[in-house]
């Protein structure tokens, strides 16, 4: 064999380790033993002959050259089981090609069984006697292999932080990201456990919120201790990364149960916001012990952050909301949470044979003590009022603050108009007592009206039913209540006269707009101006928007009413701006109302007055407030892409007063975000209220919106928001909604406000 394997012309070299040494002499072999790789010489096949094997065999495979040589099927056999079958396959076909230059890449199993990718050049040639020969070189690529591995797995997981990221913004549920996060934390590093614990609010202990590997049923409900002691508790308190790579060998903390199961490994990461105390921890278990490569560990953080940026904005969005349906004073719901209850009440009407009532409420002669006592007395009896008005009603009741002092109540699922009357009867007794306020005792009585609702009434109707029966008690001398009837459609009667010459006002010209500017908080320049309606009724004088605005909606007189409003706005835009080419034009911001923008027509009609008036498209905003979104979010997206299309700007107003959810922000094609009068208003006094701010601005930013501050009124204001990155004010601070000429004035000779600022 040897001899003829030396005649087939392989220069010096010989079969096994004996040769080795034996053919020093010639200079090629100690060549060859030298080449960091495996040189053979071998036949085709899956067990055909090897002749020769260089001895770097041995360091790479485990095998000696001899052993090598001597098991013709041991190739074969050291291929890796993913591998064997392709391998093997290829090599026929190559081989059957009489393939000159051919490169494969496979795993094989070193003689201790650990894996090595190999790479395996080789050429097939003819010997003397016509037999074909595999003469080939094993390389080691293992090392390069690994590194490959390591980035592919770098880049992937990469990619996973990224895609979190961008379903965090398009709105996902914190349920779906953590959901997400687990899973892409157990597959991207090859771990069987995957966890989010949140620390539950006595911080001694985490509630399990969503894993993979654990049963559902556990999600809220399994405990687990936050202490120092453990894993996840010194996560907490130190706030960075630990490893355990090594269960049974860790001596710091107590090994995690997971049911029968041990576990091998671990890493844990801290899920903490940026205003907010930590959420709790992201932890992976590995069944085996095992590293974590420091790339691991930043890649769990970035999962972990991603989080706790959604479960910020979440928790924001829920104090927004919380906010915006609750009174501050005193804690009760506020009527828009009241009407919303109302609604649902009389939905579930229809189906059932209860009824159910509404109680409206007034304190007698409350402006006497706020008048006579101060508003601080006014707000100390409002807000002693609210938890005995509670007291008299079932749980499920709602008692809401409607404004001033007057309350509204629901009572669900009664009987009769009995039901409704004891309620009354009960809060009247518990009023017996005197209220002790700034030390001294005051006897408190109520006006209550009753309205029942049998089904199929509508929830306004009914608050206006129960405030004229209200009314009505109050008339027959106070502290008592009087049920609704239909005699007393007086409060009606006199709506009724509001909407018949708000039918007039557009023709005798009753309307007329001012215009509140909108001021950089950059340089304090006028950048803009909001139009806002007023009314001037020949007898009753000035009718504020609040008050005539929903009326024009409920009958159909907002679109003539809004139209108009549209096309004064915009021709006193335009005149602006030709008065002035050379300048930056004035936006000019027009509020729309819901129900102009359910409208398809919409479009179509800003269209024409932008042609008709010659304004840009561009200088024109147009406000709409979120309980547009709430109430039509079908046809809602198509009228806002045709307006969007026109080139004029979309404004969110208001926000932060509905079910407010910043998801809009990514969802519609908005340009501005106008932030609430309310929150600007605990501006650097209420830290809620700051940080509430902060985050919307801070997000809008992110979003590339334009902010505009609503409601500024003290330069306390305007330093917090400057500080908070806010771009635009609006507010008295600066002016009033003025008419169109004192506009015109301070385009001239520069506003108002500026010299009294620079002092
Ligand atoms: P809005 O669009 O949020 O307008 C801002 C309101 O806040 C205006 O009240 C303005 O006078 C008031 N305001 C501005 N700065 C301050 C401030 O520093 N402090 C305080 N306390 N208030 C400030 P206004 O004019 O009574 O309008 C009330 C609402 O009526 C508007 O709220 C808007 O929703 C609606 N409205 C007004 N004009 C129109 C209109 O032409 N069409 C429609 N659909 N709605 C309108
Ligand atoms: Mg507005
Ligand atoms: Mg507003």
């Amino acid at each position: 064999m040897v001899g003829d394997y030396d005649s087939a012309g392989l220069p010096g070299a010989g079969q096994g380790e004996s040769t080795s040494g034996g053919m020093a002499g010639d200079g090629y072999s100690e060549l060859l033993e030298r080449v960091p790789a495996i040189v053979y010489v071998a036949d085709p096949g899956e067990d055909g002959l090897w002749y020769y094997a260089s001895p770097q065999i041995e360091h790479i495979l485990g095998y000696t050259p001899a052993q090598w040589c001597a098991d013709p099927d041991l190739w074969a056999a050291r291929l890796h089981p993913d591998d064997r079958e392709w391998v093997l396959t290829r090599e026929a076909r190559l081989a059957a090609d009489a393939c000159d230059g051919a490169a494969l890449e496979y795993r094989m199993l070193h003689r201790d069984g650990r894996v090595v990718w190999i790479r395996d050049d080789s050429v097939i040639v003819r010997d003397e006697a016509g037999e074909l020969r595999w003469h080939g070189v094993l390389s080691d690529v293992t090392e390069r292999k690994q590194v490959e591995a390591e980035l592919e797995r770098r880049a992937a997981q990469q990619a996973a932080v990224a895609v979190l990221g961008e379903h965090a913004l398009e709105g996902a549920s914190t349920e779906e990201l953590m959901h997400e996060a687990v899973r892409s934390a157990a597959e991207l590093l090859g771990v069987e456990l995957a966890a989010v614990w949140e620390l539950l609010p006595a911080e001694t202990e985490l509630v399990l919120r969503s894993g993979l590997g654990w049963p559902a049923s556990e999600f809220g409900n399994l405990r687990y201790p936050a202490a120092e002691g453990s894993q996840a508790g010194y996560t907490l308190m130190t706030g960075a990364p630990v490893v355990v790579e090594d269960w049974d060998a860790e001596t710091r903390f107590a090994q995690p149960r997971y049911g029968e199961r041990r576990t091998g490994a671990g890493l844990s990461v801290k899920i903490e916001g940026r205003s907010r105390e930590p959420f709790g921890v992201l932890i992976v278990q590995s069944m085996t012990p095992r590293a974590f490569a420091p790339g691991d560990v930043d890649y769990l953080q970035a999962l972990a952050n991603v989080l706790a940026d959604a479960l910020e904005r979440q928790a924001i969005e829920d104090a927004i909301r919380e906010r915006a349906v609750h009174d501050p004073l005193t804690g009760l719901p506020n009527r828009v949470l009241f009407v919303d209850r109302l609604e649902h009440a009389l939905a579930r009407l229809g189906r059932s044979e209860a009824l159910c009532a509404i109680l409206f409420l007034d304190l007698d002669h409350f402006k006497l003590v706020n008048d006579s006592l101060g508003h601080h007395v006014g707000d100390e009896l409002l807000t002693a009022a609210a938890p005995r008005l509670k007291q008299a009603l079932r749980l499920s009741d709602t008692v809401a603050r409607f404004g001033g002092d007057e309350f509204g109540i629901l009572l669900e699922d009664i009987s009769s108009e009995r039901d409704a009357i004891e309620t009354a009867e009960r809060i009247a007794a518990i009023f017996a007592r005197p209220f002790v306020l700034s030390g001294s005792e005051h006897f408190v009585t109520t006006s209550i009206g009753i309205a029942l609702a049998r089904g199929g009434e509508l929830a306004d109707e009914l608050i206006r039913d129960a405030d004229a029966a209200m009314y009505r008690a109050k008339d027959r001398g106070r502290a008592r209540y009087e049920v609704f009837d239909e005699g007393m459609r007086g409060r009606a009667i006199e709506r009724l006269r509001v909407e018949n010459d708000l039918r007039r006002a557009l023709e005798r010209g009753e309307l007329r707009l001012e215009y509140q500017p909108v001021v950089s908080l950059r340089n304090f320049s006028l950048v803009g101006v909001e139009a806002l309606v007023r009314w001037r009724h020949p007898e009753r004088g000035e009718i504020p928007p609040s008050d005539f605005i929903p009326i024009a909606e409920e009958n159909g007189l907002i679109e003539p009413i809004g139209r108009w409003v549209l096309e004064r706005a915009c021709r006193q835009a335009a005149e602006w701006y030709a008065a002035r080419p050379d300048s930056a034009p004035l936006t000019m911001s027009v509020n729309l109302s819901a129900v102009q923008v359910t409208r398809r027509s919409l479009p179509d009609v800003v269209a024409s007055i932008l042609r008709s008036t010659g304004l840009d498209p561009a200088c024109l905003s147009l406000e709409i407030t979120e309980t547009v979104m709430v109430r039509d979010a079908e046809g809602l997206g198509e009228v806002l892409g045709a307006l969007k299309a026109l080139g004029v700007r979309l404004v969110l107003d208001d926000f932060g007063t509905g079910y407010s959810s910043l998801s809009y922000l990514t969802r519609l094609p908005l340009d501005v975000l106008k932030v609430d009068r309310s929150f600007v208003d605990g501006l650097g006094s209420e830290p809620r209220d700051t940080a509430i701010t902060e985050t919307i601005i801070a997000m809008s930013r992110a979003l590339s919106l334009d902010v505009v501050a609503e409601g500024v009124e003290t330069s306390e204001h305007v330093r917090e928001l400057s500080r908070l990155g806010c771009g635009l004010a609006q507010g008295f601070h600066f002016s009033r909604a003025v008419p169109a000429e004192e506009i015109t004035r301070a385009l001239e000779h520069g506003p108002a406000w500026l010299p009294t600022l620079n002092t």
